[in-house]
């Protein structure tokens, strides 16, 4: 017995409708052969009892026939001819045994009704299964009777039986070779997945390197390659997590390293102002650092968690980029990095200023870091059509590989985690970016730079709005030389 689950029912299925399919056609078709076979019969003596019939009005003769006569004319081979009154008294038979009885049989009275008669059924005395047809024959217009032929059907029946059997025997091995064909598809289903099962019970338990082996087909090939490459997806964010932890570990230290350095040099006094005005500023400054690490960490959390609030207002774009610029000019200066601001003038979005300031200080600061020292960053603005506004932070730095692009908008990912940050930068943006119904768009080639596009809904400023940076920015004299008219 094949144990509970799909394989049994598979099995149990197909054998089912197969069992049920043959027996339709095997009743059909042994109902067929058996009316085939008993018509046959009846339409030979119906033939000879129509041949009577015309034989009696057609020809003419004066004197009476004799029974026997009649008897003799029409009788037929392996057939007994009874000759009947319309009550159904038998008056002579072509046995010659003329017992003194009278046939009740339901053929009688349907030949005296004026057709022809056909009873099936088991003939009393002898018990034999028999066939008989009856029709009333007037001779030459003058007596009735009713002419009965009688016909044992058992050799018919013998030769359906056997029919019945040979087609049982064949409806059996059909079944048979259904079961042995279904239990191998039943198997080449269950096997994978059992194998399938396995496997996952192992990823189930942290065993990240276990994978499918085997070249499964269709539906449960793709089951077991999107099962694979769950694993192989599990392992690559566990290395990034990993990665981060250890990145996250060093950005956090060395500021608390320099932090504690300098705080213990200070408690142990006796430095002068200068110096103590240096070790609080280093102080500061990277407790500065550090909250800038935990607030991104923060933020991508709450991102993540649909946490991320936002106060819409209409915001500036030229005004947004002027103060991102002023923001990272002092850390540009130190690798001699021009930046320079081309914006189309009046063009307002609707967002959060200060997300959207996060997002564009991320971009630019990323375009700083991996900038070649004395190289250009571009950051401009224009309207990309009626609706929207497209801003563009470029640079013509290290650039990002091809293989490494698809990936840079991924949490935790750094091509190098060696130059410091989350690697949430990105994802952050991007993020923040959807968040105000905008799309951001990374194109790069190794080498050459890279080009950060991001769409936003361009908004009508009104009276009241909020346009950061409209009130005039104090912006450093080099700055103002940077700008647009410097390009
Ligand atoms: P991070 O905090 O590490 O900068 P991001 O998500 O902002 O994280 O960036 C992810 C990675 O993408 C960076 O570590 C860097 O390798 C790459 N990247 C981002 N911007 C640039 C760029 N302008 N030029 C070259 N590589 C970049």
């Amino acid at each position: 017995m094949i144990k509970k689950g799909m394989r049994r029912q598979i099995v149990l299925h197909y054998i089912l409708v197969v069992f049920l399919a043959l027996l339709l056609v095997e009743v059909i078709f042994l109902i067929v052969i058996r009316t085939y076979y008993y018509d046959s019969i009846y339409t030979r003596i119906t033939t000879q009892l129509n041949q009577a019939e015309y034989f009696y009005r057609v020809t003419s003769r004066d004197s009476p026939i004799s029974l026997q006569e009649l008897l003799r004319s029409f009788e037929l081979k392996d057939t007994e001819l009874q000759v009947l009154t319309l009550k159904g008294d038998m008056i002579t038979s072509s046995t010659g045994f003329q017992p003194d009885r009278t046939i009740t049989t339901s053929d009688v009275p349907e030949a005296v009704g004026g057709g022809i008669g056909r009873w099936v059924g088991r003939q009393p005395g002898t018990n034999e299964n028999v066939m008989a047809v009856s029709k009333v024959l007037q001779i030459h217009g003058r007596d009735s009777y009713v002419l009965r032929y009688v016909t044992s059907v058992e050799g018919v029946n013998a030769d359906l039986f056997n029919v019945t059997l040979i087609s049982v025997s064949v409806g059996i091995a059909v079944l048979a070779v259904v079961a042995a064909f279904s239990f191998g598809l039943a198997n080449s289903i269950i096997k994978p997945l059992n194998n399938i099962t396995a496997v996952s019970a192992q990823m189930a338990k942290g065993k990240f390197n276990a994978r499918i082996k085997g070249d499964y087909l269709y539906e449960i090939g793709e089951l077991a390659s999107t099962l694979n490459y769950l694993a192989e997806e599990i392992v690559r964010s566990n290395q990034i997590k990993d990665d981060f932890i250890s990145s996250i570990s060093h950005e956090l230290r060395t500021p608390l390293t320099s932090i504690k350095g300098w705080s213990e040099t200070l408690i142990s006094g006796g430095y002068d102002p200068e110096e103590t005005k240096l070790g609080m500023s280093i102080i500061s400054k990277e407790s500065d650092r550090l909250i800038g690490l935990v607030e991104e960490i923060l933020d991508f959390s709450k991102l993540h968690q649909n946490e991320m609030k936002l106060s819409i207002g209409i915001v500036g774009v030229k005004e947004l980029l002027q103060e991102i610029i002023l923001n990272l000019w002092a850390k540009a200066e130190k690798k001699s990095i021009r930046l320079v601001l081309e914006a189309e003038e009046g063009i307002y979005v609707r967002g959060d200023a200060n997300r959207l300031k996060q997002v564009f200080l991320n971009l630019t600061d990323n375009a700083v870091k991996f900038s070649h020292e004395g190289s250009v960053i571009m950051l401009s603005a224009r309207r990309a059509d009626e609706e929207k506004a497209e801003i563009v932070v470029q640079d013509s730095g290290i650039g990002i590989s091809q293989d490494h692009l698809n990936r840079v908008k991924d949490r935790f990912f750094q091509v190098d985690s060696l130059n410091g940050g989350t690697g949430l930068g990105l994802a952050i943006s991007q993020q923040l970016v959807e968040l105000h119904g905008g799309t951001m768009e990374i194109e790069s080639e190794l080498g050459k730079g890279t080009r950060v596009t991001v769409y936003l809904q361009l908004a009508e400023p009104s009276p009241e709005v909020e346009t950061m940076g409209q009130e005039s920015l104090p912006m450093p004299e080099e700055n103002h030389d940077r700008e647009e008219g410097n390009t």
